[in-house]
């Protein structure tokens, strides 16, 4: 086989490689990066917002204590200091690199960790840092112009970005990595040499038997959101996201590291799943998202509805119920509350005031045969579209327009102002499922990013960045784990910089 030298491999064109690879650059050394699809960027390209924490010691020491209490200390504790004082210096480093950006969200000191965003909600845990909206590309999100941006610097820096270009093995030899195999689309397989790999593969989001064996839920790949099998369907498997770099980790001894997935709740099927990018304009996407009344298929309440602000969780507890779903429901008078006096909850990606064609898209959705929206004058034939009891559901209704005549919810303490009652229709309804953004972890890695073996000990010259390694920063299984660009850029700034340290015995 063919073989070229270099000192660095990075793997896969992200957020997490592209930042290692302009990182080993920048202090000199050669770099190849290899991407296996012709188009850069995996999921990186659907990223809208990345979260910096203030370039502050004791915003510093507070956001890693938040942290770490989340997980019950069970996250990768020097792996997460790591990464919140990169995380630090991570506006900095974006401002240095040309990406573009706004900062729209400024917390303080004292509503660190608990201060839900006047904007909407977020994972209470996450609230430790600001955020960064990158600025679109083209027809695309934030993170297709930062991919881009990197992607030009690294060949400003005379780094070479090779497309179609997977790889395929790690080559080890005693206790360190030399080299990979790459088996580009077209021509013969090489080898490259190289003294550090940095895999930024990301995670399985397309393999239907990792999601099975290592999620921890039933997946399916069902693409059109119709959920006849599985727990979960997956909004992007479009992302192609295989767990080949996971698998090659393995492969030559990396021991298994915490995994999962970053979940949410989402109607399924044609008219309400967006293209990629995220389907920024649809009024059910900001509707589907709002805490008033949510029941199982029992016809039952199951959680404290505020905390669909917190998606991680909410995806989750969705999944634990009977059918794998939940229904919102509202009547005629909350829509026109929301139409006319506005909206109590936008999620800060989808801002409105207030809804301005609800018909419209509800028509529009329901034209394209979606199962999941309902729409009906009475409860009897809600009950009888949705299968959920109706004795239940009368039941449920009787007790929760009680509480919110009283202004306080007697049952599981939802704040007052998402208390709306449910009494006469049309009643509206939408049927949720769980979905996830992708998956998360693969492979333990120290504080520096290098991967361990069976043995916990560092495997010489091989580093891993990104959705690969962020369930390790969660802990085990992961209490957490959405919106990991600012960790994908931060773990491969790590891995950049610990390769050429090692790399030049420091
Ligand atoms: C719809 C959506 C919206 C999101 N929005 C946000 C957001 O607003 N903010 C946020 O912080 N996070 C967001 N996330 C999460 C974020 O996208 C990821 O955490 C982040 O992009 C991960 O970066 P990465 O570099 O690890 O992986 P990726 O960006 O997925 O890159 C992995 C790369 O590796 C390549 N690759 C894989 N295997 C191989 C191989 N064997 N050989 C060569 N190349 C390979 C892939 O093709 C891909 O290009 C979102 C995710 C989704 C799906």
């Amino acid at each position: 086989m063919r073989t070229e030298h270099t000192d660095v491999v990075v793997v896969g064109t992200g957020a997490a490689g592209t930042a290692a690879a302009v990182t080993a650059l920048e202090f000199g050394k050669q770099v190849i990066v290899c991407e296996k699809n012709s188009a850069p960027g995996g999921a990186t390209n659907t990223v809208i917002v990345v979260r910096v924490i203030r370039d502050d010691p004791e915003f510093v020491e507070k956001a890693f204590l938040i942290h770490m209490e989340m997980t019950r200390w069970l996250g990768n504790a020097p792996l997460v200091r790591n990464w919140i004082e990169q995380d630090a210096k991570l506006e900095q480093w974006m401002r240095e690199h040309e990406i573009e950006f706004q900062i729209n969200y400024v917390t303080t000191l004292d509503n660190l960790g608990k201060q839900e965003d006047p904007l909407g909600g977020f994972p209470k845990g996450h609230l430790i840092a600001e955020r960064a909206f990158l600025r679109g590309a083209g027809n695309g999100h934030g993170g297709v112009q930062l991919v881009r941006t990197l992607l030009k610097r690294i060949e400003a820096l005379g780094g070479q970005v090779r497309r179609n270009s997977p790889v395929t093995s790690l080559i080890r030899e005693g206790g360190r990595i030399t080299g990979v195999v790459v088996h580009p689309k077209r021509g013969e397989a090489y080898v490259i040499r190289a003294k550090a790999v940095i895999l930024a593969t990301a995670g399985f989001n397309d393999d239907a038997e990792m999601l099975r064996t290592y999620s921890g839920f039933d997946y399916t790949l069902d693409r059109t959101g119709t959920c006849t099998q599985g727990d979960f369907f997956f909004l992007w498997p479009c992302t192609k996201l295989d767990g080949s770099g996971i698998r090659m980790a393995w492969e030559i001894g990396a021991k298994k590291g915490a995994m999962g997935v970053a979940p949410f709740a989402h109607i399924p099927g044609p008219g309400i799943i967006g293209k990629v990018p995220w389907n920024t304009e649809s009024q059910l996407r900001i509707v589907q998202e709002q805490p008033y009344l949510w029941v199982n298929q029992n016809g039952e309440r199951f959680m404290n509805e505020g905390i669909i602000t917190d998606h991680f969780t909410s995806g989750r507890v969705i999944a634990n119920q009977k059918g794998k779903c939940a229904y919102l429901i509202f009547d005629e008078a909350t829509k026109l509350h929301m139409e006319q006096e506005g909206l109590d909850y936008t999620y800060f990606i989808f801002p409105a005031s207030h809804l301005t064609d609800f018909d419209g898209d509800l028509e529009r959705v329901r034209a394209k045969g979606n199962r999941h929206v309902f729409v009906e004058d009475s409860l009897e034939t809600l009950c009888e579209k949705t299968e959920i009891p109706l004795d239940n559901l009368k039941e449920t209704l009787e007790r929760y327009n009680a509480y919110c005549d009283q202004g306080r919810d007697g049952q599981f303490g939802k704040p007052a102002r998402f208390l709306r009652p449910v009494r006469e229709g049309r009643y509206y309804c939408f049927r949720i499922y769980t979905t996830a953004y992708q998956t998360i972890g693969g492979v333990k890695v120290d504080g520096n990013t290098r991967v361990l073996d069976g043995e916990e000990r560092p495997i010489d010259g091989l580093y891993a960045a990104g959705d690969l390694i962020a369930a390790e920063l969660y802990g085990e299984p992961p209490v957490c784990g959405i919106g990991n660009a600012g960790i994908a850029l931060c773990t491969g700034i790590i891995a950049g910089r610990d390769a050429v340290r090692r790399m030049e015995g420091e």
